[in-house]
């Protein structure tokens, strides 16, 4: 599939914009070209005396399809924008007519929808105009938009009011005992990595001794806490215990609001390890299941059957855990409606305190985008509609979501919970007005300055970068810090 572009060079928001409709495809991308051949998407841009010409042209298996629009050249104000938006809007309209496909979220191509209706609310705006403002720009579906606007609600009285001494902390652990076939994540099998885990663990204690130093320095409080990966439990008991004593010696753990591990993939939670993290002061535990179908884990490269995660959960329950998340994945290869339908019924009897449910996404550095498109066949649509009506009618309300590219029919992923069960940390980081301080290898740190700026620091990717350069690491985060430690200490 070509791509062209002609007089102009917006070329991030057309692609995003395209693969609403054609995802994991490789473009080839021209500028300026005449000639060309097969399937293709021009757009142009063409300044004349009074009017600005904006067109685009799309030609798919060659049924084609254009469009133009014309702006009176006194009007442009902020060209970049106008055209950006404009070009997109041709280009997405000839694509609804080409493909068939008319995407629910509309142009819409940020992750964060949500965050766009709490900015339309606290800017005042009614539903009625939040709805009209969102279906007339970005021509948003009216089911995504009530969506969205639940869970705006929802999260309003939960959101993070500014308060600059509050932070949350993520703690990687990014070994799996297997990769699965849709993983883009820095995940590590435990088998190739065995023998990096030691000093990993002990350098991310570093990481975290140092960050209590700061938090205690700085007067700062720790609301949550989140130790993900990867998956945590790859790990054996005592390295977690480490951990979670480390996290306990430098942080006052008495305060913290919210205090995950995601245990993860069943074939990595033993009861030992499940002691642990209780005895350590875990409030929420996540036991992801994906699918409870065994020939669906297969594909995706799970080494672990339904009956181990149901097995893992009822432990987990057993030893006391009283807030436990399920994750499922709609859209996953050779998995059937009535295959996910069979699953998510399973998992609600089972009462979790919350559920989400991802939509397959297929990055580029996934076994899954690499062995091709054809291994993808099945209706997430179905999926998610099913998910939100049975779920909703069980008593778990969406408080939490997110959008990623590249995801299966460009759906969502959606956090449900029983009421008060809402997990704070999930808010946080999609709302991104906390600052969440990241320790360990491919952890992200977002600080938050007074002025609501927000700044990103990211950790070497992989644990080899992370131990033997960890000093260098520090202290790249310490001066790419400085400011901001210094904005907050003056509050
Ligand atoms: S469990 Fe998660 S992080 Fe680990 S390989 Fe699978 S998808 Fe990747």
């Amino acid at each position: 599939m070509t791509i062209l572009f002609s007089n102009h060079t917006i070329k991030y928001e057309i692609e995003s914009t395209i693969k609403l409709f054609i995802p994991a495809k490789r473009f080839n991308f021209l500028y300026n070209e005449r000639n060309y051949d097969g399937d293709i998407i021009m757009t142009r841009i063409k300044t004349g005396k009074r009017f600005t010409y904006l067109y685009a042209y799309v030609r798919i298996n060659n049924k084609i399809k254009r469009r133009a629009y014309h702006v009176l050249n006194e009007k442009i104000k902020t060209e970049k924008d106008l055209h950006e938006y404009n070009l997109c809007k041709l280009v997405y309209l000839c694509l609804i007519e080409i493909t068939g496909i008319t995407p629910k979220w509309g142009m819409l191509t940020g992750i964060r929808p949500v965050r766009k209706v709490i900015d339309l609310i606290e800017e005042g705006f009614s539903k009625a105009e939040v709805f009209a403002e969102l279906k007339n720009k970005f021509l948003v579906s009216d089911e995504k938009l009530e969506l969205a606007y639940k869970i705006a609600k929802i999260q309003t009285p939960l959101i993070s009011n500014g308060d600059c001494k509050t932070v949350s902390l993520y703690v990687s652990i990014p070994f799996c005992p297997t990769r699965c076939s849709y993983c883009s994540f820095v995940s590590h099998s435990i088998e190739k990595t065995k023998k990096l885990i030691p000093d990993y663990i002990e350098y991310l204690c570093n990481e975290l001794k140092m960050l209590g130093k700061m938090v205690d320095e700085l007067g700062l409080r720790m609301d949550t806490i989140y130790i993900g990966g990867g998956t945590p439990t790859s790990v054996e008991a005592e390295d977690l215990q480490k951990v979670m004593e480390c996290l306990s010696e430098s942080f006052d753990i008495s305060r913290v609001r919210e205090y995950n591990v995601e245990a993860g993939r069943a074939d990595t939670i033993t009861f030992e390890k499940l002691r642990v993290i209780k005895e350590m002061g875990a409030t929420r535990i996540s036991v992801n299941p994906q699918t409870l179908n065994d020939d669906v884990l297969k594909v995706i490269g799970r080494n672990h059957t339904a009956k181990q995660t149901v097995d893992a959960y009822i432990m987990a329950r057993n030893l006391g855990f009283d807030n436990i998340n399920m994750d499922l994945i709609a859209g996953l290869p050779t998995e059937t409606v009535e295959s996910f339908k069979d699953t998510l019924d399973r998992v609600i009897a089972l009462d979790p305190e919350s559920i989400t449910i991802h939509t397959l996404t297929i990055k580029r550095s996934s076994r899954l985008y690499s062995e091709g498109e054809n291994h993808i066949c099945n209706p997430a649509t179905q999926a998610l509609e099913y998910s939100m009506k049975v779920l909703t009618e069980k008593g778990y309300n969406p408080y939490y979501l997110y959008r990623q590219k590249n995801t299966v029919e460009n759906l969502e992923n959606t956090g449900y919970a029983k009421r008060g069960k809402e997990s704070l940390y999930n808010i946080f980081i999609m709302d991104e007005t906390q600052s969440i301080l990241g320790a360990g290898c491919a952890a992200s740190t977002k600080l938050i300055y007074p002025n609501g700026e927000l700044i990103r620091i990211h950790n070497y990717k992989f644990p080899y970068e992370y131990i033997n350069s960890f000093y260098k690491l520090m202290e790249k985060k310490s001066i790419e810090s400085n400011a901001w430690k210094e904005s907050i200490a003056m509050i």
